[in-house]
C-alpha cells in the first residue's frame, strides 16, 4: 500500500489567528515573532504591560499583529480577550497560554516558613489564570465557525521535580501540568489538542528578577547545570520552536503532552 505523504508548506500556520499571553516580553514576545514569519493571519497579544506590548505588536505589524491588554488573573478580561479576538478575525485557532509571574514572595523560603498569601497571589496568576485562558479559547474553539484548534501552555521543568525551595513556583507548575493533562481528555471530542511545553531555564526578565541575576549571569547559571553542552544557553527562540511545532499540524497526533525543552537539565538547586 503506498501512503501519500503530505508535505507541508513553509509557512505552518498559514492563515490561523493565535492569541499569546505574556506576548510583551521573553518566551511569548519570541513565540509572536516566529508565529508572525510562519504566516500567522492574525497574532493577539495580550499582556499587562501596555507600552511594551504595543511596541511588539507595532514591530511585527499591526496588520498582523495587535496589542490588547488582560489581566489573566481576572476572568472577566479572559473572556473578553477571546470573545473580541473571535469577533474581529471570525475564530480563534490557537492559545498560547503563557503569562506568568516567577516570584509574589520569597522563593528562596523553606516549607517551614511558607508565605501562603504570597503562594495565593502566585496561583491567581499561573494557575487560576492559566485555567481561565484554556476554559475560554476552548469555549471560542468550540463554538467558532473553524473545528478543532491548539492550545499550548507554558508549564515549566518545575512542573515534572520537587525543590526545596521555590514551593509555590514549583506547585503552581505542577497544577498547569494537570490542567492540560484533563483539559485534553474533555476537548479531544473537539479536535482540540491541548499541550504543555515546559522551558528548563531561559534568560528572561521572569528568570533574572527571580534569582537577581543579570541576562549573562543567567545564562551562564542555566548553561552550567545543562546536561547538554556546546550549544551555549537555551534561547527564547528555542522554546517559541517548541510551541510552534505544538502549535502546527507537525503535531496532529500530541495532545495531553509536556514537551520538556531544558537541554538536559540537572537541577540541584
Ligand atoms: P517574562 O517576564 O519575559 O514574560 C512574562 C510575561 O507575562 C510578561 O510580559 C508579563 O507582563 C506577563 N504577565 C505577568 N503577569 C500577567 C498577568 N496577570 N496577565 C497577563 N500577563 C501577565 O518571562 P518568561 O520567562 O518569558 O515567562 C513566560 C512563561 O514561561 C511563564 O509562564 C513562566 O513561568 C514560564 N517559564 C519560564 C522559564 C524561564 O526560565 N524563563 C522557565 C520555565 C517556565
Amino acid at each position: 500500500m503506498t501512503e501519500t505523504v503530505q508535505v507541508l508548506s513553509y509557512k505552518k500556520l498559514d492563515g490561523k489567528v493565535a492569541i499569546i499571553t505574556g506576548g510583551a516580553s521573553g518566551i511569548g514576545e519570541a513565540t509572536a515573532r516566529l508565529f508572525a514569519q510562519h504566516g500567522a493571519r492574525a497574532i493577539v497579544i495580550a499582556d499587562i504591560q501596555d507600552a511594551l506590548g504595543q511596541s511588539v505588536a507595532e514591530s511585527i505589524g499591526n496588520e498582523q499583529c495587535t496589542y490588547m491588554h488582560c489581566d489573566v488573573a481576572d476572568e472577566g478580561q479572559v473572556k473578553g480577550l477571546i470573545d473580541s479576538t473571535v469577533e474581529a478575525f471570525g475564530n480563534l485557532d490557537i492559545m498560547f497560554s503563557n503569562a506568568g509571574v516567577g516570584k509574589t514572595g520569597d522563593l528562596r523560603q523553606s516549607i517551614l516558613d511558607l508565605d501562603l498569601e504570597a503562594s495565593d497571589r502566585l496561583f491567581a496568576i499561573n494557575t487560576r489564570g492559566m485555567a481561565a485562558c484554556v476554559k475560554h479559547a476552548a469555549r471560542g474553539m468550540v463554538e467558532g465557525s473553524v473545528k478543532g484548534g491548539s492550545i499550548v501552555c507554558t508549564g515549566s521543568l518545575a512542573a515534572s521535580i520537587g525543590l526545596e525551595q521555590f514551593i509555590d513556583y514549583v506547585m503552581c507548575k505542577h497544577a498547569v501540568l494537570g490542567l492540560v493533562r484533563c483539559a485534553s481528555k474533555g476537548l479531544g471530542e473537539y479536535g482540540i489538542r491541548v499541550n504543555c511545553v515546559s522551558p528548563g531555564g531561559v534568560a528572561t526578565p521572569l528568570s533574572c528578577n527571580e534569582m537577581n541575576l543579570s541576562v549573562e549571569e543567567c545564562e551562564k547559571f542555566f548553561e552550567g547545570i545543562m546536561g547538554l553542552k556546546g550549544f551555549g544557553a537555551t534561547k527564547t527562540k528555542d522554546i517559541a520552536n517548541a510551541v510552534l511545532f505544538l502549535a502546527s499540524q507537525d503535531s496532529q497526533f500530541i495532545t495531553g503532552h509536556d514537551l520538556i525543552v531544558d537541554g538536559g537539565t540537572k537541577l540541584t538547586l
